[in-house]
C-alpha cells in the first residue's frame, strides 16, 4: 500500500536513530564525550545528537580494524564465505529499505522517493555486486617460459579507510564498502558530519550478517578532526575519498605526510551537457538536461551543470529546461509527490545563493528560480535556477555550485562546444545529443571526462567505472576496476629450472 506523507511524518515523529561510532562490532560514544547536532535541512531542527569522533576514536577504530585484519577471519575467509555474508548484508539493508530511506532523507534533505527508489536499492545492489563478482575473479600466471612459473596474485591491503560526502550518503559509501570488504580488506568509514546516519545504522546490519567484529567500523565525526586522523594515520594502507576537490588535495598531502598509503579521490565537477541543433527530439534532450542539473537539488557530482546549446535550438531547449524547472518546486521531502528536496544545510544554501548573486553580478540573466523558498518551514529550500547568456569565462560557468543551477551557454560549431567544454578544470562527466553517429563519436573521443554520455544523461549501471579527468580525481568507483584501488599485486616466482 502506498504510503502518504502523513504516515512517512508520523513515522519520523517515532524514530530514534542511533547516534553512536560503531568499533569493533559495538556501538560507542566518542572517547571525548563530545557530541554535534544532526540537523533536518527541511524543518531546520535538530534530530539528534551524534558523536563526534576525533583522532583518538579514529585510532581505536584502525587498531580494532587491523586486529581483525591479522585474525584472518575475514581477510584469509574463502571468497564464497565472503560473498555469503555480503549477499546478506546487500538483502538486509533491502530488507530495511523503509527505516533506511527515512533516515537518508532527514539527515540530507533528499525526497522520500528517491531514498526509496534510488538511494537504498542504489547501495544494496553496489554491495551485492561485489559480492558476486569476488568467487568469480582469477589470479594471473605471468607467460615466463619453462624455467620458472611466476604467479601475480591479489591480495588485500589491510586497513582501508573511506571519507564520504552527504549528498548521496548510503550510496558513495556502498561503492566502497562493496569492493573494500570484498576483496577481503578492514574498512574504517568516515562519513559526512552532515549525513551520518545511515552509515551508522548499516554497520549493525553488516555484523547481523556475518560480518566478523572489526571488519566494519564506522567513525561519524568532523573532517578536520576525524578525516584527517584517518587520512594521516600510519596503519591505513588506502584511503578511498569522495568529496570535494579541495579536501581531496588534503588527503593527499596527508597521505605523504603520513605513510605514503594510496590515494584514490572521487571529487568535484562541472559537466557540460551539449546539445546539438540537429537532435530530432529536443524535448527529450530538455527534459533530460532538467533532470541532470535539478535532480538530488542539483548536489551530483555528475551534475550537468553547464548546458551547451547550440544556437538554432536554444529556444526550444531552455524553454522546456524553463518548464520542467518550474514543475519541480520544492516541497517536504517526506512528501512522496515531491521532486526537489532541501539543500542539505545552512551553509551549502548559503554557497547556492551566493553563486546565484555572483551569477548576476556577472551579467547572466536569470531565465528561472534564483530565490530561497518555503523559508517559513525553517528548511533550507532553493528553487531550480537557470541562467542565460553565460560566458564561459564567468565564475558560475567553471565553479562547482552544487546546487539546482543551471548556467545555459550558446554556442555555433561543434569544435567551440568542445573547446568550451574542456576548459574547465574538471572532468567527471560530459554529454553530447545529436543524431549524427560520428559527431557523436568524435566529440566523445574529444571530450575529455571519466563519463561520456550519448543521447542521455545520468545512465548508470555498477558494471561500469565511475570517475574523474583532471581535478575531479584519481581512480575508479564501480566495476570490476574498484578491486585496483583496494588489492596490492603480489608477483612469486618459482624457479623450475
Ligand atoms: P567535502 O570535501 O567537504 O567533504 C567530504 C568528506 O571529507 C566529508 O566526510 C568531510 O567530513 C571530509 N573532510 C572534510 N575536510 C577534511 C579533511 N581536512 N581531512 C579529511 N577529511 C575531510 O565534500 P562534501 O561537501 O561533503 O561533498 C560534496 C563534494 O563531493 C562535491 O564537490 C561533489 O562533486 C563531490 N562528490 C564527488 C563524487 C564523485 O564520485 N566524483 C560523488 C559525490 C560527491
Amino acid at each position: 500500500m502506498p504510503v502518504n506523507v502523513s504516515t512517512w511524518r508520523e513515522r519520523a515523529a517515532q524514530l530514534a536513530p542511533e547516534s553512536r561510532a560503531f568499533i569493533d562490532g559495538t556501538y560507542v560514544e566518542a572517547l571525548s564525550g563530545a557530541q554535534f547536532d544532526n540537523v533536518n535541512p527541511a524543518t531546520g531542527r535538530v534530530i539528534g545528537r551524534i558523536s563526534a569522533g576525533d583522532a583518538s576514536d579514529i585510532e581505536r577504530a584502525v587498531a580494532a580494524a587491523r586486529a581483525a585484519f591479522e585474525k584472518g577471519a575475514w581477510s584469509r575467509t574463502k571468497p564464497s564465505h565472503r560473498k555469503k555474508v555480503l549477499s546478506a548484508f546487500a538483502q538486509s539493508i533491502l530488507a530495511h529499505r523503509d527505516e533506511l530511506a527515512l533516515l537518508e532523507t532527514l539527515d540530507m534533505g533528499k525526497p522520500i522517493t528517491d531514498s526509496l527508489k534510488v538511494d537504498i536499492p542504489g547501495a544494496a545492489r553496489a554491495i551485492q555486486w561485489y559480492a558476486e563478482a569476488v568467487d568469480k575473479i582469477y589470479d594471473e600466471v605471468a607467460p615466463t617460459g619453462p624455467e620458472a612459473l611466476a604467479l601475480v596474485t591479489r591480495e588485500p591491503i589491510g586497513v582501508v579507510g573511506a571519507i564520504v560526502p552527504w549528498n548521496f550518503p548510503l550510496v558513495m559509501a556502498a561503492w566502497k564498502i562493496g569492493p573494500v570488504l570484498a576483496a577481503g580488506n578492514s574498512l574504517v568509514l568516515k562519513p559526512s558530519e552532515k549525513s551520518p546516519l545511515t552509515a551508522i545504522r548499516v554497520a549493525q546490519l553488516a555484523i547481523e550478517a556475518g560480518l566478523p567484529p572489526g571488519v566494519f567500523n564506522v567513525v561519524p565525526g568532523y573532517g578536520h578532526t576525524a578525516g584527517k586522523a584517518l587520512a594521516l594515520s600510519m596503519d591505513v594502507g588506502a584511503i578511498a575519498f569522495t568529496g570535494s576537490t579541495a579536501t581531496g588535495k588534503l588527503v593527499m598531502q596527508y597521505a605523504a605526510q603520513s605513510n605514503m598509503k594510496r590515494v584514490s579521490l572521487e571529487c568535484g565537477g562541472k559537466s557540460p551537457n551539449i546539445v546539438l541543433a540537429d537532435y530530432p527530439d529536443l524535448e527529450r534532450a530538455a527534459t533530460a538536461a532538467a533532470y541532470a542539473i535539478f535532480f538530488n537539488q542539483g548536489e551530483m557530482c555528475s551534475a550537468g551543470s553547464r548546458l551547451l546549446v547550440q544556437r538554432a535550438a536554444r529556444d526550444a531547449v531552455l524553454g522546456k529546461v524553463a518548464e520542467i524547472g518550474r514543475a519541480m518546486a520544492p516541497g517536504d521531502p517526506l512528501d512522496p509527490a515531491t521532486k526537489l528536496g532541501a539543500i542539505v544545510d545552512e551553509t551549502q544554501m548559503k554557497r547556492v545563493l551566493g553563486y546565484i548573486d555572483t551569477g548576476r553580478e556577472e551579467g547572466a540573466r536569470i531565465a528561472l528560480g534564483g530565490r530561497r523558498v518555503r523559508e517559513e518551514t525553517g528548511g533550507y529550500f532553493v528553487e531550480p535556477t537557470v541562467f542565460d547568456g553565460v560566458e564561459r569565462g564567468m565564475r558560475v560557468a567553471r565553479e562547482e555550485i552544487f546546487g539546482p543551477v543551471l548556467a545555459t551557454i550558446t554556442f555555433d560549431t561543434v569544435e567551440q562546444a568542445i573547446e568550451i567544454a574542456n576548459d574547465v578544470d574538471y572532468g567527471l562527466a560530459a554529454a553530447i545529443w545529436t543524431r549524427d553517429v560520428t559527431t557523436a563519436h568524435r566529440t566523445a573521443r574529444a571530450l575529455r571526462a571519466g563519463t561520456v554520455y550519448v543521447n542521455c544523461y545520468d545512465a548508470d549501471d555498477i558494471t561500469v567505472p565511475f570517475g574523474g579527468f583532471k581535478q575531479s580525481g584519481i581512480g575508479r568507483d564501480k566495476s570490476l576496476h574498484a578491486f585496483d584501488k583496494y588489492t596490492e599485486l603480489k608477483t612469486t616466482w618459482l624457479d623450475l629450472s
